[in-house]
């Protein structure tokens, strides 16, 4: 299968290969690897931004959703280790005091006193409802083999209380920024620990108006460690945008 060397998690090439994918498109070669790679900045490393320009069809869902979805698998097997070991540490310590190992503690997720502003991982913007289902729907086929990833949609038009109950424990939200900034400012999600945005077919979300909507989405997750847009073309209003949300993004034209 050709998205093995791409060094995708093992989770999701099997995913892919369910899905019938044996060759990654050209976006999908070009964008994978360099949004999984880390540029060096002084002592540290960070993630490198992309601009791609690519069109309906040529499979840039899976060339944004793939990276996302292996960084988060990799970011919650990270966390899982060191709840481990933090629960290993405290049994240790109960030992040497001759106690019975503490236990955990578990919380009822119906009982509305538990109730906690969802927290997403990653973030993708879509233009419109249809595209952010879509992509939600491509994100739900290829974490099918993934424990504990669970995704979430979030568009206008769709009663609020069903969105809301399957965004409590979502690690990715696929939105519409009308939406997701109504569920914001009513405190139903948090945008600040948004590590990964995606902005899918940026140059329609300018022509539906969203400017002002990515400009305070930009703003609410500005700790986040990289960001990717996708649009057909580099116009001048996009390259703006870009200059706007992004630190010096690498550029792939397909
Ligand atoms: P997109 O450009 O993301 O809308 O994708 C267009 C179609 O191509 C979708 O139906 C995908 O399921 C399909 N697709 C994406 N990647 C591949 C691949 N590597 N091999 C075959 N089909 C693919």
């Amino acid at each position: 299968n050709g998205f093995l060397k791409l060094g995708l998690a093992p989770e999701l090439i099997r995913a892919v290969e369910d899905l019938g994918f044996t060759q990654p498109t050209a976006v999908q070669d070009q964008a994978i690897p360099l949004a999984m790679d880390s540029a060096e900045e002084g002592a540290s490393s960070r993630f490198i931004d992309l601009m791609v320009s690519s069109q309906t069809g040529s499979g840039k869902t899976a060339a944004f959703l793939l990276p996302v979805l292996h960084t988060l698998l990799k970011l919650q097997a990270q966390a899982e280790e060191q709840e481990r070991a933090e629960q290993q540490r405290l049994a240790d310590e109960a030992a040497a005091r001759g106690e019975a190992p503490p236990k955990r503690k578990r919380r009822n997720p119906t009982d509305p006193r538990n109730f906690k502003a969802a927290a997403p991982g990653a973030l993708i913007l879509c233009p419109t409802r249809e595209l952010a289902q879509q992509v939600a729907h491509d994100a739900i086929d290829l974490v099918k083999h993934c424990k504990g990833l669970r995704i979430a949609n979030v568009v206008g038009g769709m009663p609020y209380q069903m969105q809301i109950a399957r965004l409590q424990n979502a690690n990715l939200v696929v939105a519409t920024p009308g939406r997701l900034l109504d569920l914001q400012r009513s405190q139903q999600i948090k945008l600040d620990q948004v590590k990964f945005l995606v902005v899918d077919e940026a140059d329609r979300m300018l022509d539906l108006g969203f400017a002002d909507d990515l400009a305070e989405i930009n703003q609410l997750t500005i700790e986040r460690h990289q960001t990717m847009m996708f649009s057909a073309t580099f116009a001048p209003r996009i390259q703006q945008l870009a200059a706007r949300v992004m630190r010096q993004p690498q550029k792939v034209q397909i």
